[in-house]
């Protein structure tokens, strides 16, 4: 089971950064986005600082997950000498600040300010070029040894950014829930824990409880205990399932779509549509999958083609060819994936379930 050593979520959470990042060392490296650190850098720097830790590397520049700027980080990095990595902002930062110290053979922290993405806890990247296209997923030997979510911080992210967190936490319980059903059938060494499982069931039932409402208190500018709840969900639950089980379809969907450079949209919105997708695919029962539908349509979730730049026919056939077969998570179905099918799916979904 991989996980953080430790996580940490809570109004004025990054209060602990400095104090539990101290058996670490003494010298950290502070990366993130140029927002992420104009909101919490100074939060981050005042822990650090205040338990003895000097701050010896400041990059507030990165803007996407690429081989260049991993490549720049960890340059950058060595000249610093530091002991440790922080990593502040949404999944493109963090993404980048755990590949960066993986190379210079540190451990990093994540400090998370808004909701879109679970990276924060996994160890893995998600490198992608210049212009936003997928391209690989890098697959680090640790995870990022410490976690920190301020409420404070994140609630007070655009609201869009929870809904989009919450259509990539989605996918967890029915990916996972696939990829364990693959193992099985396979009975091969990645049979994933029963903890990982039920941590994407609890993610699920958490985003069906306390989604909407979420949504609403964060518009109208209240931090309820729902909002916590929600973030815990993507953060820590989904991200545990995910990390401990695999992507499957959904996913597999999602990286065909974006390669055909005519979808629109983020990666939550478009891995809810995807997770629909997979779901008819698996000929789920229609309560279940209408139910997950009213969801998205309430939280404001794309479930029709259209809400995504409405990809022309080839463009669906390019990502279902790629879905089925060259994605690294089409392994993770049960059976071999047909084209033929998964474009079925897409299109029973497109006429209403
Ligand atoms: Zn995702």
């Amino acid at each position: 089971m991989l996980t953080p050593s430790i996580y940490i979520q809570g109004k004025g959470a990054i209060y602990y950064l400095g104090q539990k990042a101290f058996p670490l060392g003494d010298k950290a490296f502070v990366v993130g986005g140029t927002t992420a650190l104009q909101v919490a850098g100074e939060h981050v720097k005042k822990s650090l600082v205040s338990n003895g830790i000097e701050v010896v590397g400041w990059n507030d520049k990165v803007k996407e997950c690429t081989h260049a700027a991993i490549n720049r980080l960890a340059e950058e990095g060595k000249h610093t000498k530091a002991h440790f990595v922080v990593g502040v902002g949404g999944g493109r930062a963090i993404d980048t600040a755990k590949a960066a110290a993986w190379k210079l053979k540190v451990p990093v922290i994540s400090v998370g300010t808004q909701c879109a993405s679970n990276a924060d806890g996994s160890a893995e990247s998600v490198v992608y070029t210049e212009d936003h296209k997928f391209l690989e997923v890098l697959a680090l030997p640790r995870n990022p040894v410490m976690v920190i979510e301020d409420t404070d911080v994140i609630a007070k992210a655009p609201p869009k950014y929870l809904v989009w967190g919450m259509g990539d936490a989605l996918a967890c319980k029915f990916e996972g829930e696939a990829y364990a059903k693959t193992r099985m059938m396979k009975q091969d060494l990645e049979i994933p824990p029963a903890a990982a499982l039920a941590l994407g069931d609890a993610c699920f039932r958490s985003l069906m409880e306390h989604g909407q409402k979420a949504i609403t208190d964060l518009k109208n500018g209240n931090h309820s205990v729902d909002v916590d709840d929600v973030i815990e969900a993507v953060k820590l639950a989904s991200a545990m399932a995910f990390e401990n089980t695999g992507c499957a379809l959904a996913h597999a969907l999602h990286n065909g779509l974006t390669r055909t450079g005519q979808i629109k949209g983020e990666h939550g919105e478009i891995v809810a549509y995807c997770t629909i997708v997979q779901m008819v695919y698996e000929k789920r029962p229609a309560d279940e999958i209408r139910g997950v539908v009213a969801w998205c349509e309430k939280i404001g979730l794309p479930t029709k083609l259209k809400m995504l730049g409405e990809p022309s026919k080839a463009a669906l056939r390019m990502a279902s060819d790629y879905a089925a077969d060259k994605d690294a998570n089409s392994r993770n179905m049960p059976g071999k994936m047909k084209p033929s099918e998964i474009l079925e799916a897409i299109d029973k979904v497109e006429r209403g379930i």
